[in-house]
């Protein structure tokens, strides 16, 4: 198909092409992901709205109860903000093993959630930090928790003429003594994580959400003192993991229950 490419300046203009466009506009962030899709004959939009001079998308801001990262700020950008490396642990880990350096540079974090990947980097850590996502259209504005934004792999609640305007996260201190990110890949640098999990410890429990082993991001609690069964029985309520051509679902839930207890272990 022959692509309408349409490159816009600013918000405004971005939000009037999207209703215009609606379904039949794909949005261009870094192109990551749309690119290697187009390239690989999956995807092939009849129009292409590239936002990459929107700069009202851009940046880490911080408001008094939230930090908001807006959606085409790149994975390069979150992993040097020292805010985020220090009160945001579990996002800067995952933005710092997130592909190579080209991939972080252009990649943006407004593509990795638009994508909705279940083995999206940047998810799991959003989960146990409570983020919520600011959507918006030529008709207004919501925000939206983002354990309520997934659908399934691919996909999301977002609306033909909506757009991913930015990340809002209550502000914390998740630092590197209280929480994480692990992923398991197969090869270093350029792969999707097979299953990836994050955590944070609150008082006698701790939080995990889990990347790659459900259709979405999936989610648990549990206590410090649960011996193994029970830790096990809770991880795996959680869990639904598949095979695929990155790994059977007893590797990834084998995976899954090593890393959970390896962070319980080394948080008594
Ligand atoms: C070699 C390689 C290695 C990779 N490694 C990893 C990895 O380790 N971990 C990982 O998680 N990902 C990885 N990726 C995938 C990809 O780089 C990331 O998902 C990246 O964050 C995508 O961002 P982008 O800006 O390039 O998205 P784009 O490709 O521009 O867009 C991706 C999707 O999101 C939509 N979108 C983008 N921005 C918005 C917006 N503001 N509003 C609404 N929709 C929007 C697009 O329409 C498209 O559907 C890798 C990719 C490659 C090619």
């Amino acid at each position: 198909m022959n692509n309408i490419f349409i490159n816009v300046n600013n918000l405004n203009d971005l939000l009037t092409a999207k209703n215009e466009y609606g379904k039949k506009a794909k949005i261009l962030a870094g192109g990551t992901d749309l690119v290697v899709r187009m390239k690989n004959k999956m995807m092939d939009p009849e129009v292409i709205i590239s936002i990459r001079k929107v700069d009202e998308l851009k940046g880490i801001h911080s408001k008094k109860n939230d930090l908001i990262i807006g959606s085409l700020t790149t994975h390069s950008e979150i992993e040097e903000n020292s805010s985020i490396k220090k009160n945001y642990y579990p996002l800067f880990q995952a933005v710092y093993s997130l592909g190579s350096p080209q991939i972080r540079n252009l990649g943006t974090i407004g593509g990795n959630i638009g994508n909705a990947s279940p083995s999206g980097d940047t998810i799991p850590p959003l989960y146990i930090m409570d983020a919520k996502i600011k959507l918006m259209s030529k008709n207004g504005e919501r925000i939206v928790d983002i354990k309520n934004f997934f659908k399934g792999p691919g996909k999301t609640i977002l609306k033909d003429d909506e757009i991913i305007h930015s990340i809002i996260i209550p502000k914390g201190r998740w630092t590197k003594k209280i929480s994480g990110f692990y992923k398991v890949g197969k090869r270093n640098a350029l792969a999707i994580g097979v299953v990836s999990v994050a955590w944070i410890i609150k008082e006698d429990t701790i939080r995990f959400s889990f990347g790659g082993v459900s259709p979405t991001i999936s989610t648990t609690e549990i206590k410090k003192n649960a011996n193994k069964k029970k830790v096990e029985k809770e991880v795996l309520k959680a869990i639904s993991p598949i095979d695929d051509i990155r790994g059977s679902k007893n590797y990834r839930r084998d995976v899954i229950l090593n890393i959970v207890e390896k962070i319980k272990n080394d948080n008594p």
